[in-house]
């Protein structure tokens, strides 16, 4: 057995394929939010801009799941799947 074929049937090397080949999914709960924008301020990829007193998603292609607006959420309500 080769290398390169031990790497491909790792289960854990096919999750990570998955994870770089589809979109970050992000989940936030408005009613926890109290329009702080740390998240936006935070996002290096400038994902969400703030409307109002709620952060929008205006760029999900560009998020690359650092979770930083996850962490960095005083209230939990942001999720990053
Ligand atoms: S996971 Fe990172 S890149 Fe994605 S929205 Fe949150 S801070 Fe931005
Ligand atoms: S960091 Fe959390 S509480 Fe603050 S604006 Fe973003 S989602 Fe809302």
């Amino acid at each position: 057995m080769d290398i390169q074929n031990e790497k491909t049937n790792d289960a854990a090397g096919v999750s990570a394929s998955l994870r770089e080949t589809s979109l970050a999914q992000i989940l936030i709960r408005e009613a926890w939010c109290k329009g702080c924008a740390i998240c936006a301020e935070f996002c290096p990829k400038h994902v969400f801009v703030m409307r109002g007193n709620l952060p929008v998603i205006v760029d999900l292609q560009a998020c690359n799941r650092c979770m930083l607006c996850e962490v960095r959420c005083p209230d939990f309500a942001l999720t990053v799947l």
